[in-house]
């Protein structure tokens, strides 16, 4: 038997009718004690459980009555304490604390301090400015505690100490009760609550602990000293810190050490030993000093071995499907309804809604929103998802072509979904207040509407889950009803947020069949026969010392003596923990982890650890290199790697494809079985070879069929055209294969347009100038221009500000700012150009146009697409073409003609407006003498490179060469690698490797295939 459970025996021996009140801080604590005394065969009867604070409801019930008090705690305290602090933040009284974005920090902070100088009995006016580091602070505390007292008075509440307070008030009248009162040595108490105890149970109070603890100081508020009569009958680890005065005969004992390589690893021995020694699940427990992480290990590998457990605490919220929904949906209003919130929420299944009654699964909802194009803000939902619905179902309605004809059912279909995404997203919105004027909700609608979340749409698929709704509901409707009112969403958030992190879900009492895991500040009380202490490593135990950040440990001593230090803290942990082992019998086990997986660092053993290791071998002296040598490489090794029996399907698996600790190639097997894998495998090694395969982009190529010169064959763009010569894999990929990277709207706080859409935005100004001064005529000054043009970038810019919201109206005005300067260079240029534009925007082969037949020199051609930015009429038949280009000039020289083919455009639009002006009889015989490019930005103009690079168009018979040799490449299906600076903006890199794929390009290229020696006379073509 424990000792706690002897003392406990010898109680209700001496008391056996006695009504006997059990005092515990939790009543799971006091059901799992009295447990383990009926099952230990101690008969016991007129048992109560108590807490401190029902006592004081008890003695206070009276008076509360009479004066129609309520309590509060908890989240309801901390929404007070918050209230009063925006308060007197916002009305400019504090002089220390500040107020920020995110609060939770130190409004926890300041509510602990204000908890526990209550519980001290300490009043605001004993925080005196010379106890302080500084005295605003002094000030400030004095303030906010003051604050909150008034408050509670107005608003007839009562916390703990207030509770206390009229409990040692109502004592008078308390009838006398004929009980004996027994408390836990380690129910730590001082103050209020502790006069309180000791006058309520007088002489009756009786103190039971859970075993001895020699060679440590006992630490504040333990109930009870230690006698010399505790020495009778102590287990071996009551000396875990004296070990020099551990008996011999005691020393040893049924203990064992062992170490892992992580914690999953850890849980796994432990598991694995309770199975190799044959112990039933509900004579075993596991003690853990961390806060979550070895909850979620255990919770997880028992789930896989399907082993009942119960977990003291609970486990931590985090891991239930709920918590993830509702997390999701507060940041995806903290971040202004940036869909990549919404959208995990709906990829990973945690969320249900009624709109999906057929029980579709709204899983592939996630990657619809992702490409939609939605982003962020509340309004774009509606008006970008309403607008894509209609979309689709005019072209469902009204197809405009053959491929759209054929595809009228997918149209419908992504019709329906985006659908049912607009009502998800309606109805998600409608629950999210809108802020009013001043930009504030109010937190209660706030709460009123994450409630109604957690009750319509988050799912629940275990009673972990429903555990945490319910447990979340109530703590909303707490933070509702006793918080401030009003403040911002991402406030709102934030609040709920940090209140639903710190729920435990489904804590419960050991049970029958079921392991028991338990922390250890109240663990090892089940009186079970094998208790694992595992997580015994530096970081975990005995805790860092930390001080307070309210009030300093030096401050906190010249307040009152009754306060606690941080190293009060470090104290309690080494002693409950001492005290937790030296109160078991049996077996007990301790273990920890020498590597983190998550940090990817090495872990030291605690010096717990090795305590426990002198103790075991009764060397007083041994240290950290005894103690490592012995548990990593002797009896200490992970049971895996002493060949015993596979605890679960992974490690069966592990033992079946090894031997001798070596892993066999299975790869043979696997390629037997799963023929996919068989060949990624051959690809794999084809790759790796110096030849040119198929899985290089070497295509088997029947006939003409990739080749554009062919009838029939596909219509090109000189950006396909350009982007094949600068790599023809991409152009595989993208041409041939028809892959395309998902489109994605990313939100960047510090910018706004992406170089594409502030190039069509700048493009869109530039036609709608030069087709007002066309319009208006010659002669304009230039200032006149300049404010035309202005006009026309603001107007353009705030219909793309519809469109595509930016972050914040800075980041809006300065990218606006920055498009001026560009406006700035294209005026200047298109002044210095002298000519004006007869076109604008001239499409081919797009737009309902048809494309444009581009002749070679044999006489074949093929068709081109196009937009020309300007087509620019000079006199008579002279005609220039010029395209707008607005990012850097880095791609551009002088010199250059075709730049290694990735320069066709100049040459092409040139041959396409000469047949366009003859075709639609515009101009019959029209000659194009200059094609280029205007860099019209300010980022290019400040390369000194200038703005304008025209070419001469009349050199045919390069181009026209150059590129026979591009198009043979393609119509060989020799589509090679070329890894260079362009993979950086390769939307194929993850794909291809990227640059990494240098050395195999390379190598590949003296394979001898005849596409590598056009590529080599196309990259001449300077
Ligand atoms: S990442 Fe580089 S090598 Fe790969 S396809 Fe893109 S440009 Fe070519």
């Amino acid at each position: 038997m424990t000792p706690l459970l002897s003392a406990l025996s010898d109680i209700c021996r001496k008391y056996p009718l006695k009504e006997k009140v059990l005092i515990t801080p939790d009543y799971r604590l006091g059901r799992e004690v009295l447990q383990a005394l009926s099952r230990s065969g101690e008969p016991w009867v007129n048992f109560t459980l108590a807490t401190a604070s029902s006592l004081a409801s008890e003695a206070a019930e009276k008076i509360i009555t009479e004066k129609k008090l309520k309590r509060v705690s908890g989240p309801g305290i901390m929404a007070i304490v918050e209230d009063v602090f925006y308060g007197l933040a916002d009305s400019g009284k504090l002089g220390y604390f500040e107020k920020h974005e995110t609060n939770s920090g130190i409004i926890n902070a300041l509510t602990g301090v204000i908890m526990e100088l209550r519980t001290k009995g300490i009043s605001p006016s004993a925080i005196k400015g010379e106890y302080l580091t500084n005295a605003d602070k002094a000030r400030d505390i004095d303030l906010i505690f003051s604050e909150y007292e008034k408050r509670l008075d107005e608003k007839k509440l009562i916390d703990k100490a207030g509770l206390t307070l009229i409990a040692l008030e109502g004592l008078k009248d308390l009838p006398s009760r004929q009980r004996r009162y027994i408390i836990f040595s380690r129910y730590y108490m001082s103050g209020l609550e502790r006069e309180f105890i000791e006058r309520l149970a007088g002489k009756d109070l009786e103190i039971i602990s859970d075993g001895p603890v020699f060679g440590i100081k006992e630490p504040k508020g333990l109930w009870g000293k230690q006698t010399k009569g505790d020495f009778k009958d102590s287990s071996a680890l009551a000396w875990v810190y004296d070990t020099r005065k551990a008996s011999k005969a005691a020393a040893g004992g049924d203990l064992e050490l062992f170490a892992s390589r992580g914690s999953r690893e850890e849980v796994k021995e432990v598991f694995r030993r309770m199975a190799l020694r044959d112990i039933s699940l509900d004579d075993a427990e596991i003690v853990y000093p961390d806060s979550g992480e070895y909850r979620r290990e255990i919770m997880l590998y028992s789930e896989k071995l399907a082993c009942p457990v119960t977990f003291s605490e609970g486990i931590p919220a985090m891991v239930t499907g709920p918590f993830r929904a509702v997390r999701c949906f507060l940041d995806w209003i903290k971040h202004d309804f940036w869909e990549i919130y919404l959208r995990h929420a709906l990829a990973s299944g945690d969320i249900k809604t009624d709109k999906n009654n057929d029980g579709r699964d709204l899983t592939s909802l996630g990657h619809l929103l992702k490409i939609s194009g939605v982003g962020w803000s509340r309004p774009r939902y509606e008006k970008v998802l309403g607008k894509k619905e209609a979309e689709f179902l005019k072209k469902a309605e009204k197809p405009y072509s053959d491929e759209e004809a054929d595809n009228h059912d997918g149209y419908l279909k992504m019709a329906a979904d985006i659908g049912m995404l607009r009502q998800i997203c309606t109805g998600l919105l409608a629950l999210v207040p809108e802020p009013g004027d001043d930009g504030l909700v109010r937190l209660k609608d706030m709460c009123a509407g994450v409630s109604d979340f957690l009750r319509q749409y988050t799912v629940s698929r275990s009673s972990y889950d429903s555990d945490f709704v319910e447990e979340a509901l109530k703590r909303s409707a707490a933070i509702g009803d006793l918080g401030v009112d009003r403040m911002t969403l991402s406030e709102a958030a934030d609040k709920l947020l940090g209140t639903f992190f710190t729920v435990n879900v489904n804590p419960s009492e050991p049970r029958p069949g079921h392991l028991h895991v338990s922390h250890y500040k109240h663990g090892a009380r089940s009186a079970r026969g094998n208790i694992f202490f595992v997580g015994l490593d530096e970081m975990r135990f005995p805790g860092r010392r930390t001080e307070d950040p309210v009030l300093l440990d030096s401050e906190r001593e010249r307040i009152s003596p009754a306060l606690e230090v941080s190293s009060d803290g470090i104290r309690k942990n080494i002693y409950d923990m001492a005290s937790a082992l030296s109160g078991t019998r049996g077996s007990v086990t301790a273990s920890f982890s020498m590597y983190d997986i998550r940090e990817e660092r090495n872990v030291f053993p605690s010096s717990l650890m090795l305590q426990l290791y002198r103790l075991k071998t009764s060397r007083p002296d041994a240290d950290y290199e005894d103690l490592l040598g012995s548990i990593i490489k002797g009896e200490g090794s992970l049971g895996i790697e002493r060949g015993e029996a596979p605890l679960d399907i992974t490690e069966m698996w592990i033992k079946k494809l090894s031997r001798g600790g070596v892993l066999k190639d299975g790869t043979e097997a696997v390629k037997n079985i799963y023929p996919c894998i068989a060949e990624g495998l051959k690809a794999e090694e084809a790759r790796e070879s110096a030849e040119f395969t198929e899985y290089d982009g070497n295509l088997v190529v029947t006939g003409g069929e990739l080749d554009p010169r062919e009838s029939g064959g596909i219509v090109l763009s000189c950006s396909k055209l350009e982007k094949a010569a600068g790599c023809p894999f991409r152009y595989f990929i993208s041409n041939v294969l028809c892959v395309d990277k998902p489109e994605e709207t990313n939100k960047d706080v510090t910018s706004w347009l992406n170089a594409m859409q502030k190039g069509s935005l700048l493009h869109e100004v530039f036609e709608t100038f030069t087709a007002e001064m066309r319009e208006k005529g010659e002669g304009l000054s230039a200032l006149d221009e300049k404010e035309t043009a202005e006009k026309i970038l603001v107007s353009k810019a705030e219909k793309y500000r519809e469109e595509i919201p930016p972050s914040n109206d800075m980041v809006y005005l300065a990218e606006l700012s920055v498009m001026r300067k560009d406006l700035d260079v294209f005026l200047l240029t298109n002044r210095k150009l002298r000519t004006s534009p007869v076109h604008e925007e001239l499409e081919f082969g797009t737009g309902g146009k048809d494309p444009v037949k581009i002749f070679l020199p044999g006489g074949k051609h093929f068709f081109l697409r196009g937009i020309i930015d300007r087509l620019d009429k000079v006199s008579g038949h002279e005609y220039h073409v010029w395209d707008y280009k607005t990012g850097s000039a880095y791609k551009y020289e002088r010199r250059q003609y075709l730049a290694g083919g990735e320069q066709f455009q100049h040459a092409l639009y040139a041959s396409a407006a000469e047949t366009i002006l003859k075709e639609t009889g515009e101009d019959e015989c029209p000659v194009v003498t200059k094609s280029g490019y205007i860099l019209a930005s300010e980022k290019a103009s400040g390369s000194g490179k200038g703005a304008i690079f025209a070419r001469d168009p009349s050199r045919k018979h390069i181009w026209q060469e150059a590129l026979e040799t591009l198009l043979g490449i393609i119509s060989l299906g020799g589509f090679l690698k070329d890894p260079g600076n362009s993979c950086s903006f390769c939307d194929y890199a993850a794909m291809c490797g990227g640059k990494n794929e240098k050395e195999r390009a390379a190598l590949k290229k003296s394979s001898g295939h005849p596409a590598m020696e056009l590529w080599r006379k196309l990259k001449d073509y300077e």
